[in-house]
């Protein structure tokens, strides 16, 4: 749907049309939202907050109009629980900063789990090793997806924060998180959702998720890349100290004491991307228009049109082979019963138009628990096709012959 709003997919690739099933990635941007940057630098480009003129008055209600959008968009409570970052990764470490800096003590747990994403994991890992905390990891089933049970059991007095992601990146799959939010909260404990791949597909609601913080991208919404959102329930910002300082994030500077500004300012040290909120804000309304439903039920629909026609393919593994997914499927090939290299597989298919990614996709341990040196993912966005995956099913086809 939607196609002829992003000029890009009329590229051609090796001279053939492109195939654009790396969304997972980055996705593509519409021309409103390249027109909205254009419009943004063209018209109210000041640097915002405290400017007495025009243009940084204009420049700032425009940030703070986004932020509100961000909000209703996220069903936040409120938009001062709404923080600007550089993206799910910056979010992601100023988090664990905070977080670490208030509630982590030699000795206390985290939770994550094995399909994380290495943003959701290297940042915990560092607060780990400088508060002498531990790190415990929920595994999977034979399913490839999360062992609940054996998260039960990790909970413990111990345990300060569990962090994980909404949908993997890797395998597509929608994780239980409501159900994960609950069983810790039982338990008195918060919990983090890594949403990057989550808000680009599922009509997310946070009052209704009730996660006590939640992290995105904005360059895989059809945004701008540099910006990402940290949302944090007040109750929990207020508690948390600032992870940087600078402009912006503060009160009063003085030698003896220095005093932070309210939420959320007392996060964004700096000048904040307000061309960027801004954007963002025109691509999360382009999506509105057309309905998040809608998009997810076709997203959905592509899914299971492809990992169908995959199955089909004898020399094809599919990884969470029927469990419903968000946007992306992962599969490698055998031949002879021998593991074609993925970057081979992405190679001939990129010979033939298609971008797809390939490797281990910023999450090696889940791939190392797969067994295997990579895999192949195809993610989709709301401009894909079921004509683009028959496309690629041919490429795909056309590179196993290769392979003979
Ligand atoms: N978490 C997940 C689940 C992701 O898919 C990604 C991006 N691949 C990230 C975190 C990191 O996002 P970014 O690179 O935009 O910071």
């Amino acid at each position: 749907m939607n196609r002829e709003d992003f000029a890009i997919l009329n590229e051609q690739v090796y001279g053939k049309p492109l195939v654009y099933f790396d969304n997972a990635a980055t996705t593509q941007k519409p021309q409103q939202v390249i027109n909205a940057m254009v419009y943004a630098y063209t018209h109210f480009n000041a640097n915002i907050h405290r400017g007495v003129h025009h243009l940084s008055q204009v420049a700032t209600a425009k940030h703070e109009e986004a932020r509100e959008y961000v909000a209703t968009f996220l069903g936040a409570a409120s938009a001062k629980e709404i923080i600007f970052t550089k993206g799910t990764t910056d979010s992601l470490n100023m988090l664990a900063f905070s977080f670490g800096e208030a509630c982590i003590h030699e000795g206390d747990e985290i939770i994550v789990s094995q399909l994380e994403h290495h943003s959701n994991i290297v940042p915990w890992q560092m607060l780990c090793e400088r508060k002498k905390a531990v790190l415990r990891v929920i595994p999977l089933r034979d399913n490839q997806t999360l062992d609940i049970e054996a998260y039960k059991a990790l909970l413990s007095d111990k345990t300060k924060l569990v962090s994980v992601a909404h949908v993997s990146n890797v395998l597509g799959i929608i994780n239980p998180v409501k159900e994960i939010i609950q069983i810790a909260h039982e338990k008195g404990i918060p919990v983090a959702i890594d949403g990057a791949q989550a808000a680009p597909h599922l009509t997310v609601n946070l009052r209704d998720l009730d996660c006590d913080f939640f992290v995105c991208s904005a360059h895989k919404m059809y945004g701008p890349t540099g910006l990402g959102i940290l949302y944090g329930k007040e109750k929990w910002l207020n508690i948390l100290p600032p992870a940087e300082g600078g402009g912006e994030m503060i009160e009063h500077v003085r030698f003896e004491k220095t005093t932070y500004n309210v939420l959320p300012y007392k996060f964004e040290a700096g000048t904040p991307n307000f061309i960027g909120s801004y954007v963002f804000g025109e691509a999360l309304h382009y999506i509105e228009k057309i309905g998040r439903e809608k998009i997810e039920k076709a997203e959905t629909e592509l899914c299971e049109y492809a990992e169908q026609q995959l199955k089909q393919l004898k020399e094809v593994k599919i990884y969470a082979e029927g469990q419903k997914k968000a946007g992306a499927i992962s599969f490698n090939v055998y031949h002879n019963g021998k593991l074609i290299h993925p970057f081979d597989i992405g190679t001939l298919l990129d010979r033939q138009g298609i971008a797809v990614r390939t490797g281990h996709h910023c999450a090696e341990p889940l791939i190392d628990y797969l067994g295997v040196p990579g895999t192949v993912r195809i993610s989709f966005a709301l401009y894909n096709t079921k004509e683009e995956i028959d496309v690629f099913l041919n490429a795909l086809k056309k590179a196993i012959m290769m392979l003979e």
